[in-house]
């Protein structure tokens, strides 16, 4: 701990952002990185706590408090204090295979259970983690890395997730030879085609699968692992197989007017988006241009279809929520080192702020009805108020309605001989074993919608028991 008082003398500095009525004319990413003489500040205000709750990664009441990757975050801190820049990307390469995303889209759990945000301001964890990997990108300290050895054990990862692509790297630096299969015509999952390019650019995903490639492992694209081939043949190729193909059966709306057109579920929006985004030839079936635009559901992935119906060009834009405001400050029943559950104005509630005048989110909704124009087309919303002292019905005009309540969890019919429970492949989270012997599964697909972080810790230790189950193999 170079700077015994830094916590106290020096202020939480966040990095500036682009304004949002100009950012919401590009899909680029709008943080302006601190100086380095800000980063050594900021890493300054970490305690070196005898016990680093940051780095806990556990779930407390239901929320994720600490890193999930038990990322060694005093440790690095302190080596970017002292501008030894290169040790702490080794440091923090230790636990975490790809920083370049998490430091751009994790919601920094690590910080809402830093012991500093007790009294004040958490220290800036991510931006610190953002700036050494960016650091490294810059230096060409992230290498191609051969493995040391080879064996001549064969394993399959079906979807290329951020699960997926953890458990890739790690087995192929153990040495086996490793094949990730996937559907899509692009690889990485929902870091891919589910988070908008302002939060992770997709140049990035590009340039990590292009060094995994280089590095040894064998990327099969357009390849829907049940249909294109069954999964008993594929395991009769391989000697292990690792299930990593996310929860992306979308939780549906069964109501009234469910079948108009214009409604569909987030998801296929936001793919559609970003196809478009990298190809330009691509012309997306669905488009918020001109239109008056409803998300259902209060959550991230509503925020994400937010800005992204705002850059192109939504007339307006409203989001329901099912629940109340969040206080502004932590209640009781929310201490630290809990995930704080306050108040934000996330990057897309911003932008709809300065470009619409309000905030898009209507708090306590819940929609009973799609009503339709003699076309079938979705014109409004009937909804009714969840508090006790509102009870009438409310109807708003709508000719784009994007459906983001979650996800259940894999469609019940995939691989039909693997077990699954409540939608979700059933294994645990020690030794993420199917019922079948060889195939395992993570991420996702295993524990349910979730987090970047977890899939890749989950990814990280099932590739550690694939490989300690393949060493015992002849
Ligand atoms: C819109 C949106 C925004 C999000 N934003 C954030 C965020 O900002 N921060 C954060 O931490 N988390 C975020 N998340 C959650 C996070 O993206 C996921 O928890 C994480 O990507 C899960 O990783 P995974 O590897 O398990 O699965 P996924 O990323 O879902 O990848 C699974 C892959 O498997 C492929 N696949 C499926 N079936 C098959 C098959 N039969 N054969 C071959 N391939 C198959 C899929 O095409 C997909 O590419 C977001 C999620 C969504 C939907
Ligand atoms: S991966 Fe997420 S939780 Fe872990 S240190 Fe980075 S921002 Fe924090």
């Amino acid at each position: 701990m170079g700077h015994l008082t830094g916590f106290i003398d020096i202020q939480r500095e966040n990095p500036a952002e682009q304004h949002p009525l100009e950012r919401i004319n590009h899909w680029q990413e709008y943080q302006k990185p601190l100086t380095e003489e800000a980063i050594k500040l900021q890493a300054s205000r970490c305690m070196d706590c005898g016990t680093p709750f940051c780095q806990i990664g556990s779930i407390i009441q239901s929320n994720t408090s600490g890193c999930p990757l038990y990322n060694l975050i005093p440790e690095w801190n302190e080596l970017a204090y002292q501008g030894k820049w290169f040790e702490a990307y080794q440091r923090l390469a230790k636990t975490n295979n790809f920083p370049e995303f998490t430091s751009r889209a994790c919601p920094a759990p690590c910080e809402g259970s830093c012991t500093a945000g007790l009294p004040g301001q958490p220290v800036a964890i991510k931006n610190i983690e953002k700036a050494i990997i960016d650091r490294a990108f810059q230096e060409g300290w992230v290498k191609v890395k051969h493995p040391v050895k080879k064996t001549s054990k064969r394993v399959a990862i079906i979807g290329s997730g951020p699960a997926g692509l953890t458990a890739a790297d790690d087995l192929n630096q153990h040495g086996h030879r490793v094949t990730v299969y996937e559907k899509d015509d692009r690889f990485g999952g929902l870091l891919m085609y589910g988070i908008p390019n302002m939060k992770i650019d997709k140049k990035y995903v590009e340039r990590r699968i292009e060094l995994l490639s280089k590095e040894g492992i064998v990327f099969k694209g357009n390849m829907n692992i049940g249909v294109d081939i069954s999964l008993k043949d594929l395991k009769k190729e391989y000697d292990a197989v690792l299930i990593c193909t996310g929860a992306d059966k979308p939780r549906e709306l069964p109501i009234d007017g469910r079948q108009l057109k214009g409604i569909y579920p987030a998801m296929e929006y936001l793919k559609e988006s970003t196809k478009h985004y990298l190809n330009k030839q691509y012309s997306p079936s669905i488009s918020a241009k001109g239109k008056k635009v409803i998300v259902i559901g209060g959550g991230d992935t509503g925020a994400d279809c937010v800005a992204t119906a705002i850059r192109q060009g939504c007339k307006s834009v409203i989001q329901f929520g099912k629940h109340g405001k969040l206080p502004m400050t932590r209640s009781e029943a929310n201490p630290w080192p809990e995930n704080p559950q306050i108040f934000t104005l996330d990057y897309a509630y911003e932008e709809a702020q300065s470009k619409f005048g309000m905030d898009p989110r209507q708090y306590f909704i819940q929609t009973k009805a799609f009503i339709g124009d003699e076309d079938g087309n979705v014109k409004s919303l009937e909804t009714t108020s969840l508090r006790d002292d509102q009870s009438e019905s409310r109807y708003w005009d709508a000719d784009l309605v994007l459906i983001a309540i979650g996800f259940e969890g894999v469609e019940s019919s995939l691989f039909p001989a693997i077990e699954k429970k409540q939608n979700k492949i059933s294994a645990n989270d020690v030794d993420f074993k199917t019922n079948h012997d060889g195939i395992y599964a993570a991420g996702d697909a295993r524990r349910g919608q979730s987090l970047i972080v977890w899939a890749m810790q989950e990814g990280k230790k099932a590739a550690k028991e694939i490989n300690d189950y393949l060493s015992k193999l002849q």
